[in-house]
């Protein structure tokens, strides 16, 4: 059992989901911060539990292959891009390892070969969207009378809300600092209150900001704890002055909460969504809704899901998970018919006005999870009109439900896409699909998220036509995977 401040040497073996260095001393599990697999570290315990401590790496005395000085100054502070301390072709080798190891062992596939991994050509200044929390410093005590708070905005450090100060992030489209700098400027300016957390008192909570990396477009929402702030129109009129600004909105959370976004969101000035191209597919997108961060890698992302599915224009594809339409929408050129299926109405209702935005009537989309709202529309296709050939799932990183999976191979469709942003419960899904009678036919995995440990994976699954087997299961449970 370790004690509070030990130091304690270990080697990095591997790298939690959320981006701890993982060794082992004496039977217990390390998570140190700032180190990554293949270095050896002299450790800080800083939490000590019956079967794993938590720590941070003090002193590096064999670094890993690929270590690196990270480029941004807030690196180790800022809980975001874990993997900072890797060159990008070692971050590359790791998430390929990673997918290759949930496959093997979550999946039980022993004789799949997994693609090498897509990565980027520049791994910075990709993502299209920033959330920055607001907070506040003390700055300072006057002689008499209170210590003076000062707004700040940055990151959360990992694992904490504490935020972390920052003018820029290295992984954000350059563009972002001139917004960052007016709301900053604002907040001094017009005395609107950030929020504490603590107290649930004060205004300001987050700011948000997207970008269309194909047409420049740019929007801005401020999360508030109420339904408006004072002189919205300076921090219009600043926002004009930053290139590509089309609006400015408010999104209204007065939750004690850690959830960022509340439900509703009030235009002020301009337009509340942006535009953006795929392929020369126009997208409009709402501060709520749900889209890819890297455009970069969306574009590769999407190929290679239009590939897999293998279209010649004669097939009805659902998209389940589709969010604002964009796989549903880039499939549906070369489709009979494409279904989206998707949970959050705004983001629904962005899917409807993308399609007729772009003249696309060949697509048709629903609100409402997709576990009940598929069911219902088998069971109203008694003619077998709408009975899929391709099925393609992007889920949150919980996966599907088993009973949409079981609802999927119900269906029959001849080929499954399946896009994850998690290797884990991809693997377990991907299992059930086997032994529901589907084949891995390809594996790949594509980095979206260049710097941290997420990876982002396209998969085909083919129909076996001597049917399906019973369920067996092979693999670890994800709990299991991860178990401490
Ligand atoms: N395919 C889209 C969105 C993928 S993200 C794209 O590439 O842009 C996953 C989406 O699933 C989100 O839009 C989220 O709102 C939605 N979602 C989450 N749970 C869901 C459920 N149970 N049923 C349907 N959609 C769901």
């Amino acid at each position: 059992m370790f004690q509070k401040n030990q130091l304690v040497e270990v080697t990095i073996e591997d790298i939690s989901d959320t981006g701890e260095g993982i060794g082992h001393v004496d039977g217990y599990t390390l998570f140190v911060g700032r180190a990554v697999p293949g270095d050896t570290v002299r450790a800080r315990i800083l939490k000590a539990k019956k079967t794993y401590a938590i720590a941070k790496a003090e002193d590096i005395l064999v670094p890993a292959a690929g270590r690196v000085t990270p480029a941004c100054p807030v690196a180790g502070s800022c809980g975001g891009c874990q993997l900072s301390y890797l060159s990008y072709e070692a971050q590359l080798k790791l998430k390929q390892k990673k997918v290759e190891d949930c496959i093997r062992r979550i999946g039980g596939f022993t004789d799949v070969s997994v693609l090498p991994i897509i990565g980027m050509d520049n791994p910075f200044g990709y993502r299209n969207k920033g959330q920055f929390p607001v907070g506040s410093i003390t700055a300072g005590k006057a002689e008499s009378g209170p210590s003076e708070r000062k707004p700040v905005l940055g990151f959360y450090a990992g694992h904490s809300h504490r935020i972390v100060p920052t003018e820029c992030c290295r992984m954000l489209w350059t563009g972002h600092e001139k917004v960052l700098a007016a709301v900053r400027e604002y907040l001094l300016e017009s005395g609107a209150r950030p929020y504490d957390e603590e107290t649930g008192r004060g205004l300001v909570r987050h700011v948000l900001m997207r970008y269309g990396a194909g047409t420049g477009e740019v929007s801005v929402c401020l999360v508030v704890n109420g339904r408006t702030v004072p002189k919205p129109e300076l921090l219009w009129k600043k926002l004009q002055a930053v290139p590509g600004v089309v609006g400015l909105c408010l999104n209204v959370n007065t939750d004690q909460t850690n959830v960022i976004l509340g439900r509703e969101t009030i235009p002020i000035f301009g337009s509340e969504k942006i535009r953006d191209y795929i392929g020369d597919v126009c997208f409009e997108i709402s501060p709520t809704s749900f889209y890819q961060v890297n455009p970069v890698q969306m574009k590769v992302l999407y190929d290679t899901a239009l590939s897999y599915a293998g279209l010649t224009g004669s097939e009805v594809v659902w998209d389940l998970y589709c969010g604002i339409g964009t796989i549903s929408l880039f499939l549906a050129k070369h489709a009979k018919r494409v279904i989206g299926v998707e949970i959050v109405p705004d983001a629904v209702r962005n899917a409807k006005d993308n399609a007729k935005r772009n003249g696309i009537d060949n697509a048709a989309f629903y609100e409402g999870a997709a576990e009940e709202v598929v069911p219902g529309l088998l069971n109203e296709d008694k003619e077998g009109l709408i009975r899929p050939d391709v099925v393609v799932v992007d889920p949150p990183r919980k996966g599907c439900e088993k009973s949409l999976l079981e609802t999927i191979l119900s269906m029959e469709p001849s080929r499954i896409v399946y896009v994850s942003c998690d290797p884990a419960t991809l693997a377990r899904d991907l299992r059930i699909l086997s032994d529901g009678g589907y084949r891995l036919e390809r594996v790949q995995p594509v980095d979206q998220f260049p710097g941290s440990v997420h990876v982002e994976t396209v998969v085909l699954l083919g129909k076996i036509t001597d049917g399906p087997k019973d369920y067996v299961k092979i693999g670890l449970d994800v709990e299991d995977y991860y178990k401490i």
